[in-house]
């Protein structure tokens, strides 16, 4: 029976180590955390998964919140006056299929317990490259799924796939109870305030049940990049609700009487989106692959990151079960990768694209979403693959020829 290490037990390590286990393979987690103290600390991400992604999750019999997490069921677009109050551009569409968000302080405690209940072995550690070395030892392929985890610096920054060398948004997630829903059916509600930020909001489940997920992303040194001097949680709510007074008073009516859903429902933050090279050296020359975040870390502007580590937690159990026999060499490790990237590298194209300003022809698009209903159900359903956004969303000839032939149907 072949033997795998997963160093991280986040969306793509346990649901990679499930797959491999279910499979038959003989399969450990080392994470630094139990699932209580997960379930017991600050939440991690917004985490809003669409319909491929959670289809994985259902292949796997995982997906414990199918019932419980409410639905997300559309997206709206919206971009403030800047002549004065109102909206210059407000649209919606469906998807069609739910989207759904559950706090990863619920999932990864519940999906521990059932890779346990599989048989994959958990160690509680914070792997270093001595605990890396053990493993390479010991097992057929380690895979290092450690998220935004210091140990993924391993893996040398791919400077050809990664624009940015600073961070491009100043993150921060309220976690709430009490919102108002809007109207006619739930959605992500998603506003782009020129030269400060994008603040969106949508309903997920957490530990005390249902609620809303407010993220701010602010524009580095704008005034949504204002959260260096809220010390208590009472404070980072007080700081969400005056963002929205200012900028999108439309969402601050929604929230008159929200509350956090806990002390620990609150994160500030950045980091630079890194596209790392998928296979890492240990100093005794034993290769290493990585996986989700650690190699592939977007910004959360296009809520990808989790739906990501998904889909490239499934390509490496089909490339692994589909080896057989084989040796998990560079070679094979490389081409797993690149399997995985011709997917995502249109996830990260896009991100990217989103997080500088907007070119007039993309303005262009999506003002003319608010009057042709296919165009802003495409876009709204380009969030589970985003290579549908392609080549239109990114070429201005492409762009006006799609428009064109939009208006003339
Ligand atoms: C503010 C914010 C909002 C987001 N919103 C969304 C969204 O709406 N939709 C979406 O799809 N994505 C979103 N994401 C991204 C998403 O959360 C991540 O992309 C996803 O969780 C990555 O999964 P992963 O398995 O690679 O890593 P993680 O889920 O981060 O798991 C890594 C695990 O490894 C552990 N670990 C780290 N180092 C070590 C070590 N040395 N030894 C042992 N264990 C270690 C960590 O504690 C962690 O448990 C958001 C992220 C942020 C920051």
């Amino acid at each position: 029976m072949k033997r795998i290490s997963i160093v991280g037990g986040g969306q793509s390590g346990l649901q990679l180590g499930i797959g491999l286990v279910q499979k038959g393979f003989d399969v450990k987690i080392i994470q630094d955390r139990t699932g209580p103290e997960l379930a017991a600390g600050r939440v991690m991400s917004s985490q809003c998964q669409f319909d491929a992604a959670l289809q994985l999750e259902r292949d796997l019999g995982i997906n414990f919140w199918e019932d419980a997490c409410p639905p997300v069921e559309g997206i709206s677009f919206s971009v403030p006056n800047p002549e004065g109050p109102g909206k210059a551009v407000d649209w919606s569409a469906r998807l069609d299929r739910k989207a759904q968000s559950i706090d990863q302080r619920v999932k990864m405690p519940r999906w521990i317990e059932e890779f346990e209940r599989l048989g994959g072995k958990m160690e509680i550690a914070t792997a270093d490259i001595a605990m890396l070395e053990r493993e390479a030892k010991a097992a057929d392929l380690v895979i290092v799924a450690s998220g935004k985890g210091e140990i993924g610096k391993l893996f040398e920054r791919d400077a050809g796939r990664s624009p940015f060398a600073a961070p491009q948004r100043a993150l921060a997630l309220t976690y709430v109870h009490g919102m108002t829903p809007r109207p006619e059916h739930s959605a992500v509600n998603f506003n782009l305030i020129p030269g400060v930020g994008e603040y969106f909001v949508f309903p997920a489940l957490t530990t005390s049940g249902p609620c809303e997920i407010m993220v701010f992303e602010g524009i580095p040194e704008g005034p949504m990049d204002c959260w260096k001097d809220v010390s208590t949680p009472a404070e980072h709510l007080a700081r969400s609700k005056q963002i929205l007074e200012k900028f999108v008073p439309w969402e601050a009516e929604r929230c008159t009487n929200i509350e956090l859903t806990d002390g620990n429902g609150i994160l500030a933050g950045r980091f630079p989106p890194t596209v790392r090279k998928p296979v890492g050296t240990l100093p005794s020359g034993a290769k290493i692959l990585g996986l989700g975040d650690a190699v592939c870390l977007n910004d959360p502007i296009t809520g990808q990151g989790a739906n990501n580590a998904a889909k490239a937690a499934a390509v490496y159990l089909d490339a692994i079960v589909a080896h057989g026999d084989g040796a998990f060499d560079e070679t094979w490790m490389r081409a797993t990768f690149e399997t995985f990237w011709t997917y995502a590298q249109w996830v990260v194209r896009w991100t990217n694209m989103m997080l500088l300003p907007p070119p007039p022809f993309v303005l262009e698009l999506m003002g003319s979403a608010q009057v042709l209903p296919e165009l802003a159900h495409r876009i709204a359903n380009g969030f589970d693959d985003p290579r549908d956004f392609f080549p239109w969303f990114a070429d201005p000839d492409a762009a006006g020829s799609y428009l064109t032939s939009l208006k003339a149907a």
